[in-house]
């Protein structure tokens, strides 16, 4: 797929404020969705028609697709082995859920004031990767702004800090192929409308293998949690953006725990993903899987918290990141 993402990386943060005026929006995990999986809502270019794509039904049908009770715009949704992967080398803290709204009651399952999305009565979820607030300045923007950026973003180049590595996800290689094979516009265009350049250079695709969308993504992709009542407290903490460690490892430790095509949990993977997530324990020593993650993503939320109206550059990743042992991006001169 031929893009142009050199100074951009909008499939990589939430820049929804850039358009707004409002750089002080920064919590992703909180509030409603577009992107993928979502509407779209106010970053329609109006470029490409649109079909209908849904976490649980796929595509088409008549129907809206469901609400996101998040708002990322552009979640990278993980699938199970990857979710697996993640837990492996220590990194738990980059992951967290994402629940929808029901269409309605029949559809769904209530939990803390919420109709939450369901699978034969399990409330559904993807896992996906956080966005901390970073001081990004993309799009040839002269001043950094804090933005709700993939954990693995180096806001210094705008490039993926896994790009190379094993962990990088199916859905961030297969982007924006996913969508032009669905009809559906692409983070790209948006871009284009909004800011001008040229960065969808191939406009055309069919590729959908390993889009996982419908029954096929079900202990794939799409998890779904066999005990309702042990999301109390956490999907409504979900919806304010507001999850703890624990909420987001008895989800993470579900869905390593499924089985494709199945609704079956396995008690070992269980048990093992839950401690994972919760002790962050026995990370493999080479530098690009030491779990920086958690302590990055804490000190940028420090930083935002204590520092609002007052945006570092971006090159202070260095310190947040880097001397963490977060791996390095190579920058853009070196791939010319
Ligand atoms: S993993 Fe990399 S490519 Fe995917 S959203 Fe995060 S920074 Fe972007």
């Amino acid at each position: 797929m031929e893009v142009n993402c050199e100074g951009c990386a909008g499939c990589c943060m939430d820049w929804r404020s850039l358009l707004e005026g409002d750089s002080e929006s920064t919590d992703a995990n909180s509030g409603e969705n577009g992107g993928e999986y979502g509407s779209g809502g106010d970053r329609d270019s109006g470029r490409r028609p649109r079909r209908r794509r849904d976490p649980i039904d796929g595509v088409d049908g008549d129907a809206p697709s469901r609400k996101p009770l998040d708002d990322d715009p552009n979640f990278v949704a993980l699938t199970r082995d990857e979710v697996r992967a993640f837990l492996e080398a220590g990194m738990g803290d980059a992951l967290t859920p994402r629940f929808w709204e029901a269409r309605d009651e029949s559809e769904g399952v209530e939990v803390d004031g919420h109709t939450v999305a369901a699978v034969a009565g399990r409330p559904a979820f993807f896992v996906g990767l956080r966005k901390p607030p970073k001081p990004v300045a993309p799009f040839g923007r002269e001043e950094p702004t804090w933005l709700p950026s993939c954990v693995f973003l180096d806001p210094t180049t705008l490039q993926c800090r896994i790009h190379e590595s094993d962990l990088f996800p199916d859905e961030c290689g297969s982007y924006p192929a996913y969508n032009l094979a669905l009809e559906q516009e692409t983070e790209c265009e948006r871009v284009e409308a909004a800011v001008g350049g040229d960065r969808l250079l191939e406009a055309d695709s069919d590729d959908t293998e390993g889009l996982l969308l419908g029954s096929q993504a079900l202990g794939a992709k799409l998890f779904s949690h066999p005990r309702p009542a042990d999301l109390a407290g956490i999907v409504g903490r979900a919806a304010a953006g507001e999850l703890t460690r624990r909420d987001r490892a008895e989800a993470i430790a579900v869905a390593a725990a499924s089985s494709p095509g199945t609704l079956a949990i396995s008690d070992h993977h269980y048990g093992w993903a839950k401690a994972r997530v919760l002790e962050g324990e026995g990370a493999d020593s080479s530098a690009e899987r030491e779990p920086w993650v958690g302590p990055a993503i804490r000190d940028w939320h420090r930083r935002h918290r204590e520092g609002v109206g007052a945006v570092p550059p971006p090159d202070v990743a260095d310190a947040v990141e880097v001397e963490r042992g977060a791996p390095e991006t190579p920058g853009w001169d070196a791939l010319e």
